[in-house]
């Protein structure tokens, strides 16, 4: 019951309104010390219900100050321009009983129509770049602000936005002011500098630790001979599952629009969403896909971080994601606020190592799947390391070919097992849970 928590009557009107039941795990965490005016940093991933986490605070804190509207009061940043504007969504929808009002300031809108808006907000979201377009020109007062939150934080140092959110922190300089960081995943040493340099002994919360990820969402891998297969084996599941929506991620925009030119030309409605698409065709695609419209979506990972669309239940890569943070963020689409969802990774002689990888960062073991009329030769490395990598394999592999897998007869003398132990030591990675390779040498350029 939301009324257990310290929130103003109008607030609570609003989430009544949107028929939330029950809080959200982290919502029951974060909502008391965040109504406290603590500084809070808190892992929890996309789709938990984060945003009213620290959106009904900050109405909150807004609604019970006294002071005429005269200034930014409230700035939140996030990644990318998609996830702003959801965000914004959400924010009109948590203050519709309320006088408070929110602007959008990201890249690819008019700059002196964003500047007059600068001036008639209580609430700033944006994207960090813009802001600090804004910040050189003198448009940007951030000194009168109560409380910054900094969302997917981990994806912002990811997208070099680093020292943008240091230098926008330092220009909000009410000493007041609360602070409330979330990231999906626990991040690296960029994120605990901002964390020292930003926040005021925050609390950190861990709402979902990375193997508790996504109950929801069930994971399965199905081995491929080359990517005409792996195209092969997309055409088959979108036929054959069922699903609401689905969204397939390539790891290179090449390989996006190909897989895409192959959808369209076998009749299937879909989009593309890669970094190269201007702000109307990613505006397009994604108004389509939360419409109905359009079923498909073809996207990289920068492109698709942080959608928000209900009912995308399905998630294929057709590449594996090079880190288990990109991994976690990819299945994070699916299984939203409860949902179900199916995640299906389609897996080369060159994506094995990066899936089992992948599986000891998670500590799960994904569920191997064969579709029977497209059942390949290559069925995994035929030996396997107790890491569950494979033995003798050559980094090396186009994803073109599958040469037969290079097993060293004796070369080694490495106990090799058939499975891959789930509960495997763990490796270190940004979340210090294991040292999770963050690029192959191999892997294609990034998006
Ligand atoms: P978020 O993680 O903030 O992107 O939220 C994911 C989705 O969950 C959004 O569409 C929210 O409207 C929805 N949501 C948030 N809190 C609740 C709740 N307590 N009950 C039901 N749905 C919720």
């Amino acid at each position: 019951m939301f009324s257990q928590f310290a929130l103003h009557e109008r607030l609570l009107k609003a989430v009544a309104e949107l028929n939330f039941v029950e809080p959200t795990p982290v919502q029951t965490m974060a909502l008391p010390p965040a109504l406290e005016g603590r500084d809070l940093r808190v892992t929890a991933q996309t789709g938990s219900g984060k945003t009213a986490a620290f959106v009904l605070p900050m109405l909150n804190r807004l609604m019970g100050a006294s002071k005429p509207r005269m200034s930014i009061r409230a700035v939140i940043l996030l990644p990318t321009r998609e996830l702003a504007q959801q965000t914004l969504k959400q924010v009109e929808l948590y203050s519709q009983f309320t006088f408070i009002k929110a602007g959008l300031i990201t890249g690819g809108e008019d700059f002196k129509v964003q500047a007059a808006m600068l001036r008639r907000v209580d609430i700033l979201i944006g994207t960090p770049g813009r802001l600090i377009e804004h910040a050189n020109a003198g448009n940007l007062q951030l000194d009168e602000v109560e409380v910054l939150v900094l969302d997917e934080a981990d994806r912002m140092l990811d997208m070099g936005f680093a020292e943008d959110v240091q230098r926008l922190g330092k220009l909000c300089t009410a000493p007041a002011r609360q602070t409330l960081l979330f990231s999906a995943t626990s991040g690296g040493s960029g994120l605990r500098d901002i964390v020292a340099s930003v926040l005021k002994d925050p609390l950190h919360l861990q709402v979902n630790s990375v193997s508790q990820l996504n109950v929801g969402t069930r994971q399965q891998i199905i081995t491929a001979d080359h990517n005409s297969h792996k195209e092969q084996l997309v055409h088959w599941l979108l036929t054959n599952e069922t699903y609401q929506k689905a969204i397939i991620f390539t790891n290179t925009r090449v390989q996006a629009d190909r897989l895409y030119g192959r959808l369209v030309a076998q009749d299937f409605k879909a989009f593309v969403l890669h970094g190269e698409k201007d702000q109307k065709d990613r505006k397009l695609a994604i108004d389509r896909l939360k419409q109905g419209g359009v079923k498909i979506l073809v996207a990289t990972d920068v492109a698709a971080r942080g959608l928000d669309v209900e009912g995308l239940d399905m998630v294929i890569n057709f590449d594996m994601p090079r880190t288990g943070d990109d991994y976690v963020h990819r299945i994070g689409r699916t299984g939203r606020a409860g949902g179900e969802g199916l995640a299906i990774s389609l897996i080369c002689h060159g994506d094995w190592n990066l899936m089992s990888s992948v599986e000891r960062y998670l500590k799960q073991h994904f569920e191997r799947r064969t579709i029977k009329e497209l059942k390949g030769t290559y069925q995994g490395p035929k030996k396997l390391k107790a890491s569950g990598k494979a033995v003798g394999v050559k980094k090396k592999s186009d994803g073109k070919s599958d040469k037969k897998s290079t097993v060293k007869k004796s070369a080694t003398k490495r106990k090799t097992v058939n499975r891959p132990k789930s509960d495997a030591p763990a490796l270190v990675s940004r979340d210090g849970l294991a040292p999770l390779k963050r690029r192959t040498p191999t892997a294609p350029a990034a998006e």
